[in-house]
């Protein structure tokens, strides 16, 4: 059995961030992850993050909260945000000093441009490489304490002991071994869910994971019906072209050379937030001004040297999948699932309802971003909050005495997974991922209406039945069984969808990133609440209401841009 004080399970920019600071704490802190920590999805970050320096213009915290509660459309707690917020320059610094490359300003400073929804150029970066900067600033202090990373082992179970997290269980892709991780706090840094989608931006281990293990251990999913669908991604492939292009100044045309993002968001035009953007796009292309099922994203007039200076990997994904060079021409791109706003419950320190268990970054809802996240406030959240998460599991584990390893978890782990592969007849996880992508992307994209969201809850509830009664793992072997992994992720990912469509469905109002063409008005007096998912007996999501939003010093306002 292995044995660690604190076990941060995932190795991305929320996971090095919480084991960097346990072990600067000097705590025994290990990390397992089921890919190379610098292989994370984190490292395809490009646009950058946000800290009110002012090293631009005049900022403060105080106007990087406000602008995050109005971004979230009012349903962040801000008593979170205000915490993320103050917290962000600090965390900046912090990187600074341990070496993290940022762009410069002329003077030396780091240099800060503006991103939607930001009252100021706030967000901080390094060209449009951001996320992997950091991952390998990060990774470097995970060098430097000698954090234990178990690398390929992927966790498929939480372990509970008492109502007390002890640990995980986790699966050793190398010899197909399930083994017991036991830990006085464990913290969940997995991840978002974009995988549910047929098209996204994000990587392919991006699978809900840990909300999904969360969940069935009996923790809460918070407002998973919020997902961020992002305004710039390439038709041929998901991927993403940053904000920061249009941060830098690009255009949005329509096919009739129209900057159409004024009709939408008088004042700030391209950088509105994500959620008005996607929307006024996809209008554009449904009453037919797209140019073969896009808009354009027009660089040209920035010039070459900037473009090559700022924006050069967008530049190179979009030659590589488009043939067009950004330099010479518009790109067409449409919207495109992005992020997870919904996810793990928590409170401002991480801590779930469970003593011991924590999750930060993108599988976490702290509520930071409410119902619709601005860009670049995601990288901040997962070294704010792994941060934080960290130090507060640091003081538990120094509280609480030995936990009882969860051998029961690992026997049962053992009997279910045996039992999986004992099965020689029924669907492959590959036939049911491509059932729930359809209709998720039919039913519960930019906008939504009960028909369409009855039907996906519908088959969202097919695809549970039908897995959990017949999906079948063609091969049986024990070295890197990715037919087995990839069996486990699909599982995960079907919890995540489930919650995500039954809460759009039951939510009947508009806010954010959930738009009902049936309830197209933001409703404060009945919905200016959280939603909770539960998992029941049957697999099935049940919803409850109870937690209230936190407010305290911005009243709910009509939000426009
Ligand atoms: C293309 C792209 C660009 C982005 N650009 C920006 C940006 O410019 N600014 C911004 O603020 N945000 C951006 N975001 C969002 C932001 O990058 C992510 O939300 C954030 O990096 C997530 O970090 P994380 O540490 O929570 O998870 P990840 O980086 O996704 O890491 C998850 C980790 O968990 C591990 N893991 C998962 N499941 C398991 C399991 N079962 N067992 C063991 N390990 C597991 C993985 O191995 C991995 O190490 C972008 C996102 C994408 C997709």
């Amino acid at each position: 059995m292995i044995k660690h004080d604190v076990v941060v399970i995932g190795g991305g920019l929320a996971g090095m961030r919480a084991a960097v600071e346990a072990a600067e704490r000097g705590v025994d802190v290990a990390i397992v992850s089921k890919m190379h920590p610098v292989r994370s999805h984190s490292g395809a970050a490009q646009g950058g993050i946000n800290a009110a320096l002012g090293n631009r213009e005049e900022d403060s915290p105080a106007s990087h909260t406000f602008d995050t509660v109005k971004g979230s459309d009012y349903l962040g707690d801000q008593d979170a945000i205000a915490a993320m917020c103050e917290d962000a320059p600090k965390q900046i610094i912090w990187l600074e000093h341990r070496g993290c490359i940022f762009s410069r300003l002329p003077d030396g400073r780091i240099a800060q441009r503006p991103f939607g929804g930001a009252g100021a150029p706030r967000t901080c970066y390094s060209a449009d490489v951001t996320g992997l900067v950091i991952l390998h600033t990060l990774w470097e202090q995970l060098e430097r304490f000698g954090v234990k990373v178990y690398e390929e082992y992927f966790c498929t179970a939480l372990a509970i002991e008492d109502g007390i997290g002890s640990g995980v269980v986790a699966y050793n892709m190398r010899n197909g071994e399930l083994e017991l991780i036991s830990a006085k706090a464990t913290i969940f840094a997995t991840g978002g869910a974009g995988r549910m989608y047929a098209k996204t931006t994000n990587g392919y281990a991006s699978t809900a994971d840990g909300m999904s293990i969360a969940y069935k251990a009996g923790i809460p999913l918070m407002d998973m019906e919020f997902m961020q669908f992002h305004p710039t991604t390439l038709k041929e492939n998901g991927v993403l072209m940053t904000e920061g292009a249009r941060g830098e100044g690009a255009y949005l045309l329509n096919s009739e050379g129209e900057r159409f993002m004024f009709k939408y968001a008088p004042n700030k035009g391209e950088l509105a937030s994500r959620d008005v953007v996607s929307r006024a796009e996809w209008t554009e292309i449904l009453e037919g001004r797209g140019v073969d099922g896009c808009v354009l994203l027009d660089m040209r007039h920035l010039g070459r040297e900037k473009i090559l200076e700022r924006l050069p990997q967008i530049r190179e994904l979009a030659l590589d999948a488009t043939g067009k060079d950004a330099i010479d021409e518009p790109i067409p791109i449409l919207p495109g699932a992005h992020y997870t706003m919904g996810g793990i419950e928590t409170d401002k320190f991480g801590a779930t309802r469970v003593p011991g268990v924590y999750a930060a970054g993108e599988c976490a809802c702290v509520s930071v971003h409410g119902s619709n996240r601005l860009g670049g406030n995601s990288l901040l959240d997962t070294i704010v909050f792994g941060a934080r998460a960290a130090a507060h599991a640091v003081d538990y584990v120094k509280s609480v005495g030995e936990v009882r390893p969860s051998t029961r978890t690992l026997k049962s782990e053992q009997e279910r997974v045996a039992a999986l592969l004992a099965r020689s007849s029924g669907t492959r996880a590959p036939v049911l991922r491509r059932k729930m992508n359809e209709t998720m992307s039919a039913n519960t994209f930019i906008f939504r209406d009960e028909k369409g969201l009855s039907v996906g809850v519908a088959d969202l509830e097919a695809v549970r039945k039908e897995f959990d009664e017949s999906v079948i793992v063609m091969d049986k072997s024990k070295t890197f069984n990715t037919d087995l992994v990839s069996t486990f992720e699909t599982d995960f990912l079907i919890d995540a969808a489930l919650c995500l469509a039954k809460g759009a469905l039951e939510r009947k109002e508009s806010r954010g990133a959930q738009s009902r063409t049936d309830y197209p008005d933001r409703d404060d007096v009945n919905w200016l609440k959280h939603t909770l998912a539960y998992r029941q007996e049957n697999g099935l999501p049940r919803l409850d209401y109870s937690r209230s939003v936190k407010i305290t010093d911005f009243k709910p306002e009509v939000r426009s841009y």
